[in-house]
């Protein structure tokens, strides 16, 4: 692999404390009418919409709020959400919230200026028009979705799947880490698992290269400690470790912008579709088994992985081990409906060795 290396960001990220109040010029710029994409109550939570609302009152913006997004965002709510735009002729769409009101609104803004695309046709059909101008704000230290080209959305049928590319990035992210201060215990280490699946997946994906791999080694050094202190005293991080897990969840997202994700991310879906599992915690309980076949396919990679977050195999799968609990378990039926499904799952070529969908009958047999 060498040094060779490639680094596309379109994405304009204004990071810091106060950004959002630091930046608001970037508002005029876009337009006079904005939908603002929301899910149920985060926006608010974070103070991310009311320091939106005083700035777009200033600035003599008009909006509209638009807060239906779900966890795990429904194709049908971001169509409702582009005709939301369309009715109200936005010249541009905010979104704020962790990954499903971010990865929601990046598909608004497609479905708004296409208004050929309906239900699930935004995985099949072509983007023809431009979609919307879009700002992302984060309220969650996990998916990176403000710096990545991916929308991760459940389809009619349940499942959920992401659609990627150059329509997929915000103009701009602002990323301030003081909106992530109220996420409660769990979510707060479910995403930042998010994070360290994000770093370390696509550290060891056929795609990484040089640059990325130094993305994932500094998110997951400045993820892991955190990460272990937070599980192992049951303590919520403090600000200063919030920040440090935000800044570190747009690098991973940097990483996985280039590598994409493996196969956690692929099985762990499906624990989200039919158990309501966190998409984090989901991701996470495979992160070891991934981690087995990392140290095979590039065991100096992998030590460096380990030495740069100052641990160990054994210390981390216990870590993990002692968050990732289930009151379920996977029936047999389940497992060889999994083995099927996953026959042609692309997160398997997406991963450092020839792990197939066998294996991951056997993972799950062995997990739940
Ligand atoms: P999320 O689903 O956006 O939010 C989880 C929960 O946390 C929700 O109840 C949410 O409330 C709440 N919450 C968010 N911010 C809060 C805050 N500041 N204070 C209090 N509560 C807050 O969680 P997420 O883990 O960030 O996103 C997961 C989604 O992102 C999944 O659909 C996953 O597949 C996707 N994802 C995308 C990418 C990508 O590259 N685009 C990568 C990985 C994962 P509300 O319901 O009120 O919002
Ligand atoms: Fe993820």
């Amino acid at each position: 692999m060498g040094y060779d290396f490639s680094f596309y960001m379109p994405v304009n990220i204004l990071g810091g404390k106060n950004a959002l109040e630091k930046n608001k010029n970037i508002f005029s710029s876009l337009g006079q009418r904005c939908l603002v994409v929301t899910g149920k109550s985060s926006a608010e939570k974070s103070g991310a919409l009311g320091d939106i609302k005083k700035i777009f009152d200033e600035l003599g913006i008009e909006y509209e709020i638009f807060n239906k997004i779900t966890e795990n965002p429904l194709t049908t709510d971001c169509l409702a959400g582009g005709k939301a735009a369309r009715d109200m002729k936005a010249d541009f769409v905010v979104g704020i919230g962790g990954g499903s009101p971010l990865d929601a609104a990046k598909a608004v803004c497609v479905y708004a200026a296409n208004p050929h695309i309906v239900d699930d046709g935004i995985y099949t059909q072509s983007v023809v028009h431009t979609p919307l101008p879009l700002v992302l704000i984060g309220t969650t230290a996990g998916t990176g979705s403000e710096v990545s080209g991916v929308s991760v959305l459940t389809r009619t049928n349940g499942r959920k799947q992401s659609v990627s590319g150059k329509n997929y990035y915000a103009e701009y992210a602002v990323a301030d880490s003081k909106y992530t201060y109220s996420v409660p215990y769990n979510t707060t280490v479910s995403t930042a698992l998010d994070a360290l699946c994000h770093a370390v997946e696509s550290m060891f994906s056929p795609r990484a290269d040089f640059l990325s791999q130094r993305f994932s080694l500094m998110s997951s050094k400045m993820l892991f400690p955190i990460i272990e202190k937070m599980i192992k005293e049951n303590v919520l991080p403090d600000e200063a470790e919030r920040d440090t897990l935000y800044n570190a969840s747009l690098y991973a997202g940097f990483a996985l912008n280039k590598g994409g994700t493996g196969f956690p991310h692929g099985m762990g879906y499906a624990l989200t579709e039919d158990y309501n599992v966190p998409h984090g915690k989901a991701c996470a309980v495979f992160l070891p088994a991934y981690l087995q076949e990392a140290k095979k396919a590039n065991p100096s990679l992998y030590n460096s992985l380990f030495r740069e977050m100052g641990t160990d195999f054994n210390s981390l799968k216990a870590l993990i081990e002692k968050f990732c609990t289930f009151d379920f378990s996977v029936s047999e039926d389940k497992a060889r409906e999994y083995e099927k499904r996953w026959e042609t799952l692309k997160n398997f070529k997406n991963s450092p060795t020839d792990f197939n969908n066998h294996d991951a009958y056997d993972l799950i047999k062995h997990i739940f």
